[in-house]
């Protein structure tokens, strides 16, 4: 059966799966979503026994239809490789009474390499698929990790160019080095005068503008996406789900048909969105917990209905959640709206309009699945304090947050189910505020100092995108401010 993919913000067209990827956003502003989600056609014993490459195949088979067998093998073996630094790639690890599933062994020690080593493969197949002749320029706002995770997936991928815009002293000091040294002839870097929300919304509008589009094809070029708006980023974050729930049976942690609750440190609402796919597609899943840091837009949102984005941001130590217009819950919206994109077009409309929109009863009943939590920046810091102290495990900070909000969860529900926590991100990305949660004695070293502290106190080796930046060159130095970022890319364009 072929899956077609339709906008969220209108009913009349659908789209292939690699056409959705192609793409990236819907002509209409929309994102696309698939008519439904796929169950599983292979059992849960069955997937006991798989590797992580054999996993990916089984969930993304179902849900890329129109990409043959070849195609899509070829492009998993070509992203979970030895880029990974280990071979499970996604490890689970036993913290106190927790499960944190690592995601962060990849290029980037950041949970966006899981999907952004693969998203390059699917897209160039996608462009050979649909016989594009035009060069593919991806456009990327980030919040910090999803930059340098695109940049080191597409530098040099034939056919392709790059640019990521990031916000100016919005991302820690290792990210921002990681994005400035990247190599690469087709890579750009830009950083904006704004925060993550103006260059997002910046991407979003050089993508609507259709004059832009036009100026673009005549000198071969046309846009696409690597942030979570694209279907090719969700769908391989289906895959850790599926293979950590297989793996927790396999290791007689749970038995068959048991039911865990999921936390997942959340700013774009990309990761828990794939967690509720992958228990829609028939993983036992409880309760998938959703945890902010203090720009808790969408703790508020769960708890009242109402989304509203007029508050102040605030820059937290976990800044790749520090946002407040979370583009995914676009996708969720129109799932709970009952799939009605003109209800779903009608809330976005608002939203854009005054920043705020609130959902019907009706449509907050369907959101029984989730529950929502908030850390503040001092619990965050003492979760990773007292984790340490405790296990001799370190976690960076927007695990930290999750791990914060799934020990309140846990305390206030005792419901006897087994707590998996999405670990996001390496301790090294986050170090300063990692070492200074652990001992204020380190809030005036230099991060690099810290290096070598840390692999002593918690005994792991220094990761090879630590060692990478610590004497590269600095290669990207332009910045614009954020209504010019149009301008900016007509000129790195030459167009
Ligand atoms: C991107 C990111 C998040 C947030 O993930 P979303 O899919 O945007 O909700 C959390 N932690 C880290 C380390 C990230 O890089």
């Amino acid at each position: 059966m072929n899956l077609l993919y339709k906008s969220t913000r209108s009913a009349d067209k659908t789209v292939t799966a690699s056409e959705a990827i192609l793409k990236g956003l819907a002509d209409d502003g929309g994102l696309f979503v698939p008519e439904y989600i796929p169950k599983l056609d292979v059992t849960m014993d069955e997937l006991k026994a798989m590797s992580y490459q054999e996993t990916a195949y089984a969930v993304m088979k179902q849900f890329l239809t129109d990409f043959t067998e070849e195609e899509l093998k070829h492009c998993i073996s070509s992203a979970y490789d030895s880029k990974f630094d280990t071979e499970v790639i996604a490890p689970l690890v036993k913290v106190g009474d927790t499960y944190h599933l690592e995601l962060f062994h990849g290029a980037t020690i950041a949970f966006k390499d899981m999907a952004l080593s693969i998203l390059p493969h699917l897209l160039t197949t996608a462009a050979r698929k649909n016989h594009v002749t035009n060069e593919i320029v991806i456009l990327t706002a980030t919040s910090g990790d999803t930059g340098k995770a695109a940049l080191a997936g597409f530098a040099d991928v034939p056919g392709t160019k790059i640019i990521v815009f990031y916000p100016k002293g919005g991302v820690s000091r290792v990210q921002e080095l990681q994005m400035v040294t990247q190599k690469g002839d087709n890579t750009s870097v830009v950083a904006i005068h704004g925060n993550f929300d103006n260059a997002q919304s910046g991407v979003k509008a050089i993508f609507e503008d259709k004059e832009l589009e036009k100026e673009l094809a005549d000198a071969g070029y046309q846009f696409s996406s690597a942030n979570s708006i694209n279907i090719g980023r969700l769908v391989p974050q289906v895959v850790y789900y599926v293979y950590a729930y297989a793996k927790l049976l396999e290791n007689g942690e749970i038995s068959s048909g048991e039911e865990i609750n999921i936390t997942v440190p959340t700013g774009n609402f990309g990761n828990i969105l794939a967690a509720y796919y992958a228990k829609q597609m028939g993983v036992p899943v409880g309760k998938l917990i959703c945890a902010s840091n203090e720009n808790k837009v969408l703790f508020d949102f769960f708890q009242t209905g109402v989304y509203d984005k007029n508050r102040e941001f605030i820059l937290t130590s976990s800044p790749s959640m520090d946002i407040l217009i979370s583009s995914n819950l676009e996708r969720l919206i129109y799932t709970i709206a009952g799939q009605d994109s003109e209800k779903n077009s009608r809330l976005m409309t608002r939203l854009k309009e005054t920043g705020a929109y609130e959902i019907t009863p009706e449509m907050r009943e369907r959101l029984a699945d989730f529950a929502g939590g908030f850390a503040t920046e001092k619990e965050t810091a003492e979760t990773i304090r007292t984790t340490y102290e405790r296990t001799g495990y370190v976690m960076d900070t927007h695990t930290a947050v999750a791990a914060s909000v799934c020990a309140r969860y846990r305390a206030d529900h005792s419901d006897g189910r087994k707590y998996l926590v999405a670990s996001t991100a390496s301790p090294y990305k986050f170090i300063h505020s990692v070492m200074t949660a652990i001992d204020n004695k380190y809030a005036d070293t230099d991060e690099f100092e810290l290096v070598d502290e840390l692999s002593r106190i918690s005994n792991t080796e220094i990761p090879k995108a630590i060692e990478e930046i610590r004497n590269a060159d600095i290669r990207h130095r332009k910045e614009c401010d954020a209504d010019q970022m149009k301008e900016t890319v007509k000129e790195i364009l030459g167009v």
